[in-house]
């Protein structure tokens, strides 16, 4: 089983430190993605052997695999970041280490890293574990993300370890994550490179990120390169949140060391889908003042865009005016940037073709109506696209789902129906459209919850049964996986780790 080395080790050794992964008393595959290994070129029977599981738990490469590479074995990625704010200078991969390279079917290479290594060089006063809960979790969500179309890393495998570790609730079973990600490096990644390198290693993980992410960026010569790749970068982080807004995402820890430059949706904590829309929601237990609800991330985003061109406008310009007022410039275009991504996004949810100018009020006015009408988001979108609606034009059952203002919502549909009018797309087209691009099922907070609990007891099947149902989010089923949860199913927080 070849396997590619590091290309992450040939930078300077500042980004890297090379570790050696706990050995973990009885390693079990609890869940392997097998479409997502075969798209990796990794062979299925192989990776349930020993070789296979001593790669997936410790990052131990098979003989053949390092024959003519000077591997350095797995490494913990030194970053710095932002959390809530407040500037940390040296964070890191405190429980993780990237393993390998790999090619996928279609050319690209991703790393492959395990989250849950035991301690690292960075791991500071934390104990370097991963535990089973959040790693189905993030297996979950990250795949039903992929499935949803939306840039993310993904899950290959969840083993737990034969060890119970302590957490704030009590001991629980000890876990690890292998994922995979165009890149990892983040905006952190460059904020640590300026503060304990200086410009050079700013500019050898500019170079790097080019190679490995934007190539075509490499023919640009001389510093045009960098503004270039703060250009892209911007462009990628307002396509990605974009459309974490069309299905109701919220991260919950925009950290800078957890925006990556890939525009890749990078550490799955606690993270959640809303269900009744509330431009203010944040399930976040740790994020006390709502910074990462769902309405600020535009902004939020922005915020870390700026922490990555404080990093960079010095290699743009020798002039330091006229570099800042580069990167002054790339910032203000992420607003229309943004605005354009949502826009196109929100159209295209309500399956319209055409541009009409009032169309943001339209949909700002929808959105209002959700939320006054209490109104659960997928379904209400999911319902707007449905043939009873959307063909047969009977919207008695979607009134049903604003039960907190229903005469609102008379007047949003009255504003509806004339909007269509302008539309040249034959309806049953403009229904398909609609039924393809709003999903059915997400993963609900109070399901995920529900599949994890029993998963916690031994019983993986309803977590097997969550996983499978969301690789076809938008296809039409009985399933029930649609229901918004009761009253008393809600769930009001997530954690980061537990
Ligand atoms: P996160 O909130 O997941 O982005 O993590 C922020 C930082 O805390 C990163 O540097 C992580 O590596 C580190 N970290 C989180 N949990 C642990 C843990 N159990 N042990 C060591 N480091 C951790
Ligand atoms: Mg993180
Ligand atoms: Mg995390």
């Amino acid at each position: 089983m070849p396997i590619p080395p590091l290309y992450a080790t040939s930078l300077p050794d500042l980004f890297h430190r090379t570790i050696t992964p706990a050995t973990s008393s009885s390693p079990r595959i609890i869940t392997l993605n097998i479409t997502l290994a075969q798209h990796l070129g990794l062979d299925v029977d192989w990776l349930h052997s020993p070789s296979g599981i001593a790669f997936l738990s410790r990052g131990v490469l098979p003989e053949e695999g390092r024959k003519d590479t000077p591997w350095a074995g797995p490494v913990a990625t030194a970053y710095a970041g932002h959390q809530f704010g407040h500037f940390v200078p040296s964070l890191g991969d405190g429980r993780a280490a990237l393993i390998a390279d790999c090619r996928t079917d279609d050319g690209r290479t991703v790393e492959l890293q395990i989250k849950g290594t035991g301690p690292t060089p960075f791991s500071r006063s934390g104990d370097g574990k991963n535990t089973l809960g959040p790693a189905l979790r993030e297996y979950l969500v990250s795949e039903a993300m992929h499935a949803l179309g939306i840039p993310t890393t993904r899950a290959l495998a969840v083993l737990t370890t034969g060890e119970t570790v302590e957490r704030e609730s009590g001991p629980v079973p000890g876990a690890m994550i292998i994922r995979t990600a165009r890149s990892h490096i983040r905006v952190g990644s460059f904020q640590y490179a300026a503060v304990h390198g200086g410009l050079d290693h700013v500019r050898q993980l500019a170079d790097f990120t080019i190679q490995r992410l934007y190539p075509e960026l490499s023919k640009t010569e001389g510093p045009e390169r960098y503004l270039s790749l703060l250009k892209t970068v911007i462009r990628r982080q307002a396509q990605l949140v974009a459309r974490w807004m069309e299905v109701g995402f919220i991260h919950g820890v925009m950290n800078t060391d957890n925006c990556a430059l890939s525009g890749e949706t990078l550490d799955y904590g606690p993270c959640a889908f809303m269900d009744r829309f509330d431009p203010m929601k944040c399930f976040s237990s740790i994020d006390r003042e709502s910074r990462y609800a769902y309405g600020r991330q535009p902004a939020l985003a922005l915020w870390n865009l700026s922490r990555l061109a404080e990093c960079l406008f010095p290699l743009f310009d020798a002039d330091e005016n006229r570099a800042i007022e580069q990167a002054q410039e790339a910032l203000h275009d992420y607003d229309s940037l943004l605005h354009h991504y949502w826009l196109a996004g929100f159209r295209r949810k309500l399956g319209l073709e055409e541009h009409d100018e009032h169309d943001i009020r339209l949909l700002e006015h929808i959105l209002e109506t959700m939320h006054t009408g209490k109104a659960d988001f997928t379904n209400a979108f999911r319902m707007l696209g449905s043939p009873g609606v959307a063909i047969g034009g009977n919207y008695t059952a979607l009134r049903e789902l604003f039960p907190g203002n229903k005469g609102h919502f008379d007047l949003c549909w009255t504003e509806i129906l004339h909007r269509l009018t302008l539309e040249k797309r034959p309806t049953d087209i403009r229904q398909q459209a609609m039924q393809a691009t709003n999903p059915r099922i997400i993963p609900r907070n109070h399901q995920v919850e529900a599949v994890l609990s029993q998963a916690l007891k031994g019983n993986y099947q309803p977590f097997h049964d969550l996983h499978d149902a969301l690789k076809t989010p938008f296809a039409d089923s009985h399933d029930g996986l649609d229901a918004p949860p009761r009253p008393e199913e809600e769930i009001s927080y997530t954690f980061c780790g537990t």
